[in-house]
């Protein structure tokens, strides 16, 4: 067990690559019934953020084909774009990544969205999902 963590790891939301949010928004809003949460739309993506008790679920529609999104549909389809974990310590996380040997794509955080710090690491590095971190 670790102390660096004292409130625990958490998945913060799950980014789906979709073609079109207004065709699947009915089955997680109406049928599930998560409120929906407005999120700024990011990264040629427009997006729609929907409560499962403390994480969410993105749901990022390219707005434009040359765009993370977009590439991400061109290529693998519809899917799991992202899973992203909360993280006590987002540069501690970081730097344990990178003594493991794992590929970052962020080497230190950047800005996302909401203001809140993230940073990515490479799927090669992680069984093929792309994992982003952020702070609490
Ligand atoms: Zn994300």
């Amino acid at each position: 067990m670790s102390t660096s963590s004292p409130r625990g790891t958490r998945i913060a939301h799950i980014g789906l690559a979709v073609e079109s949010i207004e065709r699947i928004l009915p089955f997680y809003r109406d049928i599930l019934g998560m409120p929906e949460v407005p999120l700024n739309n990011e990264d040629g993506a427009l997006i729609t953020g929907l409560a499962a008790g403390d994480s969410l679920v993105e749901l990022l529609q390219p707005q434009v084909s040359d765009s993370p999104i977009g590439r991400f549909l061109t290529k693998r389809g519809q899917g799991i774009h992202h899973i992203c974990f909360a993280v006590d310590d987002l540069e501690g996380t970081l730097a344990r990544c990178k003594a493991a040997g794992l590929r970052l794509i962020d080497e230190v955080p950047r800005k996302g969205a909401e203001g809140k710090r993230i940073a990515f690491l490479h799927p090669s590095s992680t069984a093929g999902v792309l994992v982003e971190f952020t702070e609490y």
